[in-house]
């Protein structure tokens, strides 16, 4: 089969509509759905997966580097964070590409990214990193919903959303996680998750014995100045009822941006 259409499908509710916008309008000959797992997904998410593939009526084509963030930080010797999102590029953006380039032709076959209209310097970003390539993203067309549109015409539909969004996270990658996030991100995971927050602290604990005083978070409390905020430090500081930034919720461009990899200096 030659392949027309490439949708990114994240396991997120926009790039569940832009696939069903790339369907509506072209037909399902044609389309693969591309879904890079990260192997440190919520359960729930190869529920939806999996419920939004039979209603679109085509499979998910899956690719993976079988290994989660964390393995991959191991294996390079240092923590991701929302400067080295080193798990965005090299477990998402790159075997998204790389499958690209391998499986189409730039000239003929157009790639759908789940981009909404509140992000579109995200598509314009893309579109400039990757000037031979035909990239859409038909969620920045009308009629333009926001999230909470896309939750209840999802429900319309029959499909319960991936349950990450009913706890209150803004998106539905890594299980609540991300390297990307920001402390009040992370304090969602602790209140909503704590097993899962736990998990993530001993990883991160792990690996600050190999790597030294990197971390996830970043703090300015004190001086002003960036300086590491650990998971444990962050718990520690929520359950004594100290104050954290309730507005930090950091962003998650998972696998589209562009961003830098270098090493944070502490
Ligand atoms: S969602 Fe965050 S932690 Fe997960 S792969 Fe993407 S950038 Fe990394």
């Amino acid at each position: 089969m030659s392949v027309s259409h490439v949708v990114n499908l994240s396991g997120g509710v926009c790039s569940f509509w832009c696939a069903q916008r790339v369907i509506q309008r072209y037909g399902r000959k044609g389309v693969v759905l591309l879904f890079a797992d990260v192997m440190m997904e919520d359960e729930d998410l190869y529920r939806f997966n999996e419920q939004a593939a039979q209603h679109l009526g085509v499979p998910i084509t899956r690719i993976s580097k079988e290994m989660t963030p964390w393995e991959l930080f191991a294996s390079e010797g240092m923590i991701g964070n929302s400067r080295a999102p080193i798990c965005s590029v090299k477990l998402k953006r790159e075997p998204l590409d790389m499958w690209h380039r391998a499986n189409t032709l730039e000239l003929t076959t157009t790639l759908h990214v789940g981009i909404d209209w509140t992000e579109e310097h995200r598509l314009h970003d893309l579109r400039r990193r990757k000037p031979t390539w035909k990239i859409e993203a038909e969620m920045c067309e009308p009629p333009l919903w926001d999230k909470c549109k896309m939750l209840t015409e999802l429900r319309a539909l029959g499909i319960e959303p991936p349950r990450l969004y009913t706890f209150g996270f803004p998106h539905n990658n890594c299980g609540g996680f991300c390297v990307k996030a920001g402390q009040a991100q992370f304090a969602l995971l602790l209140r909503t998750m704590p097993d899962r927050y736990a998990w993530h602290e001993q990883q991160e604990a792990n690996l600050r014995d190999q790597v030294g005083d990197f971390s996830v978070m970043t703090d300015r409390r004190g001086d002003g100045k960036k300086k590491p905020l650990t998971m444990q430090a962050l718990r520690e500081r929520i359950e004594a009822g100290e104050s954290f930034d309730r507005d930090d919720w950091g962003g998650c461009g998972c696998a589209l941006d562009s961003e830098p990899t270098e090493r944070r200096e502490a």
